[in-house]
């Protein structure tokens, strides 16, 4: 029997994300309503723009604080599920802290609330990242679900507000996993819902097209902005250098299979305890800028698409950064199937197109 069947109400924070954004049309266009959280009243304006076919199957609440003690009380009454989105995602926090506080205690105090309210709660799934699993080495390594950074956390530790701000983002991934599994464990007796994990692919490696709300390319997310720079933007890319586009790169996902492997994450029965890495494969950005020129018809943009190498990243070495996400769980638990790059590029252009740029 699946752990959640549509119709059922979904509780998804942080909406208006870019990620989240996918995930509530994912659950919407299934059947399920979807509680979202945002902010401030400004920021759901646009949620409900995008989604007002879907009428009161969506409703929006404001929750400014997601650390603050009993923030999600009140939300989690009525809901058969949660997903857990919002956390704080940039490079430019001078404290550790500023990330690691409302990432580990925005999922601490869901679960809290969930313990104490959440009557008809059956799974809580938490969008965790691969921050949480990967580490810098100096060969090629292969990461599975069983790999822990830790890493991250005695680097941050150690060096404080002197730690690479990369590394304060990846701190506080782990942490806010750590204790989430904390939780469920100091609990396991008690508790009548349970958690799943899941593991995407981050910074310059998640990609597709975009619904939250944007204004210019300047404001595409980290990775989505990577994207446009080097596959859509000859410019951006010819000054980063053939070299680098031939070589760089890592593991990448389309948000939308990260936005299915949310809901099916929720329904499958097995996801249950689980943490699954969602991870699409391996690129190199010659190899997404070989797509976007072999696109049919060519891409109408107001900027002209790099060129770079042709096929000089197929097959190259994968000795930049030095990762490989073991998705094979995602298949296996899941059953999720992967967009190709082929797929990614086409719709991103066509959201390119239709917005002008
Ligand atoms: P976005 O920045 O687009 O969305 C983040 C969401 O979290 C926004 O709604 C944001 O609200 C909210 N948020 C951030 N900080 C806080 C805070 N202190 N209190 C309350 N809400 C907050 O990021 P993504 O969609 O890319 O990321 C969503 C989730 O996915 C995050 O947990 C991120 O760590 C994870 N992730 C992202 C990956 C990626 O490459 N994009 C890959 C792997 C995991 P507001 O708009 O008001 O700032």
């Amino acid at each position: 029997m699946p752990a959640l069947q549509s119709p059922g109400k979904v509780l998804v924070t942080g909406t208006n994300g870019y990620i989240a954004m996918w995930v509530v049309r994912e659950f919407l266009q299934q059947g399920y309503s979807v509680r979202g959280t945002v902010r401030s009243a400004k920021k759901a304006e646009h949620v409900q723009k995008q989604f007002a076919e879907y009428g009161d199957k969506l409703e929006i609440a404001v929750v400014d604080d997601i650390a603050k003690e009993g923030a999600f009380d009140e939300l989690v009454e009525d809901v058969d599920a949660i997903a857990h989105m919002a956390s704080p995602f940039h490079f430019n926090a001078q404290r550790p802290e500023e990330l690691i506080e409302p990432a580990v205690n925005g999922t601490v105090g869901i679960l809290e609330s969930a313990f104490k309210h959440g009557l008809f709660v059956k799974r809580v799934v938490i969008t965790s990242s691969v921050g949480a699993i990967v580490r810098d080495e100096p060969t090629p390594i292969t990461f599975t679900e069983k790999d822990w950074n830790q890493q991250s956390l005695d680097l941050v530790n150690e060096l404080g507000e002197k730690a690479p701000n990369m590394v304060k983002y990846r701190a506080s991934k782990t942490a806010a996993e750590k204790a989430a599994w904390k939780f469920v464990e100091d609990h396991k007796q008690e508790i009548k819902w349970d958690v799943t994990c899941l593991n995407p692919p981050f910074v310059g490696s998640l990609f597709g097209p975009a619904i939250h709300e944007l204004t210019d390319p300047a404001s595409l997310n980290t990775s989505t902005k990577l994207f446009y720079d080097y596959v859509a933007d000859a410019s951006k890319a010819e000054a980063a250098g053939n070299d680098f586009l031939a070589k760089n790169g890592t593991c990448w996902v389309d948000v939308r299979d990260v936005a299915e492997a949310h809901r099916l994450a929720l329904e499958k029965q097995e996801a249950g305890g689980e943490r699954i890495i969602i991870s699409g494969g391996l690129f190199k950005w010659q190899d997404f800028i070989d797509m976007a020129n072999a696109l049919n018809p060519p891409p109408k943009l107001s900027k002209p698409i790099p060129k770079g190498h042709p096929g000089s990243g197929t097959g190259h070495p994968h000795t930049v950064h030095l990762v490989i996400y073991d998705a094979s769980k995602s298949d296996r638990i899941l059953g999720l199937k992967y967009r190709s790059m082929a797929t990614t590029t086409k719709d991103t252009f066509a959201d390119y197109q239709v917005r002008g740029w």
